[in-house]
């Protein structure tokens, strides 16, 4: 069996290095200034983690944050934040259902995703950059992986054991292990004054582009 079943696993959930955030988010229409960029903002109500405004549709965007649990609950986060950073714009706005929330399971370490029988892929095994809370492409590579080394197991006849499958441990860590790593290495970053400094020099091209690099892993 492959377990990509998201944060929620309750398939193969095992000690993870990592920890799981939350996000909360709703759908508005209406936000004035809108154009077809994403926009991101480092927020004291999340820090070191950010909000989003995300454009959906020519009307609908989707506005969140992600962020640590502990302190304010995610309701008054995302009003400090709502608040803080677009309260002109969201005046003749209205939200289009009810605010969501999900965990999103974050490591920096990619371990514990074989046993007997089982693969774990995606998000099941935490697989999302601890920093961006990125997890769209490691759960289609871990996913992709763990298709190749059960197919070559399978081909061969031979039974899934832990020992057979251990192929994929290595390549998820080969594929992905220095990703989630720079993911936890930004957070360190993220947590000190280098954050503010980068976005006092932000107007500056240089630092707009050093700050992009980090962000944008190709
Ligand atoms: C608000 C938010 C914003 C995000 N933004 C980004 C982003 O901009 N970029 C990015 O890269 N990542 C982002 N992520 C993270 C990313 O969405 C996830 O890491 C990624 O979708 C994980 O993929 P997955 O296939 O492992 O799990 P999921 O996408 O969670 O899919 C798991 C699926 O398995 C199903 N399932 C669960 N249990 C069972 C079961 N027992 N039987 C059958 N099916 C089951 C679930 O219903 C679900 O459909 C975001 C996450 C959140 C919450």
């Amino acid at each position: 069996m492959i377990d990509c079943s998201g944060a929620n696993t309750r398939l193969s959930r095992s000690r993870r290095h990592g920890r799981t955030l939350h996000a909360i988010l709703g759908w508005y229409e209406g936000v004035d200034g809108v154009t077809d960029a994403v926009e991101l903002y480092f927020d004291a109500a999340v820090r070191p983690w950010y909000g989003w405004v995300f454009p959906e549709t020519a009307e609908r965007v989707n506005v969140g944050i992600c962020f640590a649990p502990g302190g304010a609950n995610a309701y008054e986060r995302f009003d400090a934040f709502v608040e803080g950073r677009l309260a002109a714009r969201m005046r003749g706005a209205s939200r289009t259902g009810r605010l969501v929330g999900h965990p999103i399971a974050t490591s920096w370490r990619a371990h514990s995703l074989v046993a007997d029988g089982v693969l774990t892929a995606g998000e099941a095994g935490s697989l999302v950059d601890s920093a961006t809370a990125e997890g769209i492409y490691h759960a289609l590579e871990s996913g992709r992986l763990a298709a190749e080394v059960l197919g070559d197991v399978v081909a061969h006849g031979f039974e899934p054991t832990a020992e057979a499958l251990s192929a994929y441990g290595r390549a998820v860590r080969r594929r992905l292990g220095r990703r989630l790593l720079a993911g936890r290495l930004l957070v360190g970053a993220l947590r000190t004054p280098l954050l503010d400094i980068g976005l006092g020099l932000g107007s500056r091209p240089a630092a707009q582009a050093a700050l992009t690099r980090a962000l944008v892993k190709g």
